[in-house]
């Protein structure tokens, strides 16, 4: 069914069982695979949240605007790299050209359990259990899971969007809420593990991001992966920072594969505030992003690889411009 309004969209996604359709590179792939059934789709690919805009220090852009699109739009590029960086990291220019915004922060995850037919699974079923506790974990994350899900979000544009301080705009019922990233991305709590905070028939409208060009001359994406293209993160980071004379004066620093959403850093950016852009801070910064992992069997190996990227990140953030 496609709808030619955003509060008609709202209504129809009410509907038990109905799912939101715009470029269908996740969903699509899930179906045919059957980890899910929608009753309904609502296509609103067609609805007018394309548009990328910047005007007084915000920059706003449609939920259904194109991956590809956003990565080339000249206040992109220009003032928020960190994005265009993001979203070019991300799996191939094919897919990239058909994927929305929306659709990528709200792309499932990529945990085997929950693609394939998982023994236990509470993403697929509350109350069944997690596989992956016990079981294959190498992809799992660090930090804020619990005996619910351990499993990791796989945008790399949220990552981004978090280190920017990015607010998510969300239409529900005929009013407008706006979300940070971490209210869209609830951690695992008791029986389940719900990817985001949306409720049914909850559409988001547009992402914004406010005063994040002053990060436009030092912010980078780095994304440490198995394979060299179209492949997830098993670790990344998104950092930005601001030197004025010689001394840090704001730090952003948020890590992906990490985590059931995009992890901010806070010890890490509390301990840059004030300090020299230096080797020694930046390595520093790095150490503190440690504080509270929790490694599984088989994925500690991510605690130096993210100690490690945080520092290069830094570094090349950091240097003379
Ligand atoms: Fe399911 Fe999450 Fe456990 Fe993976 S980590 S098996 S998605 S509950």
């Amino acid at each position: 069914m496609r709808t030619s309004t955003v509060d008609a969209a709202c209504v129809e996604g009410i509907t038990p069982g109905a799912m939101f359709l715009a470029g269908g590179t996740d969903l699509l792939q899930l179906w045919k695979t059957g980890v899910i059934s929608p009753e309904q789709v609502v296509d609103i690919s067609r609805l007018a949240l394309a548009d990328v805009n910047y005007a007084d220090g915000v920059l706003s852009i449609g939920a259904v605007a194109r991956l590809g699109d956003v990565a080339r739009q000249p206040d992109v590029v220009r003032h928020h790299p960190l994005i265009a960086e993001a979203i070019l990291a991300s799996a191939s220019g094919q897919v990239r050209n058909l994927a929305t915004v929306g659709g990528n922060l709200l792309q499932r995850t990529r945990c085997p359990y929950f693609r394939g037919a998982g023994p236990a699974c509470n993403k697929r079923k509350a109350g069944s259990g997690c596989a992956a506790i016990d079981g294959e974990n190498r992809h799992a994350g660090l930090f804020g899971a619990g005996a619910t899900c351990v499993a990791t979000n796989a945008s790399d544009l949220a990552v981004a969007l978090a280190a920017l301080d990015a607010d998510v705009v969300v239409r529900a019922h005929g009013r407008e809420r706006r979300l940070t990233l971490e209210e869209l991305y609830p951690l695992p709590a008791d029986a389940s593990a719900p990817d985001s905070s949306l409720e049914a028939g909850a559409l988001i409208t547009r992402v914004e991001i406010v005063g994040g060009a002053r990060f436009a001359l030092r912010s980078t994406y780095l994304k440490v992966r198995d394979r060299a293209s179209f492949e997830f993160a098993v670790v990344s980071v998104a950092a930005a920072l601001r030197i004025e004379n010689g001394m840090i004066v704001e730090a952003r620093l948020a890590a992906g594969g990490v985590a059931h959403r995009p992890w901010r850093l806070r010890h890490s950016e509390a301990a840059l505030v004030g300090a020299p852009p230096t080797s020694e801070s930046f390595a520093a910064a790095g150490a503190h992003a440690m504080a509270d992992a929790t490694p599984l069997a088989q994925n500690a190996f991510k605690i130096p690889l993210l100690r490690n990227a945080v520092a290069r990140a830094l570094e090349t953030v950091g240097g003379a411009t």
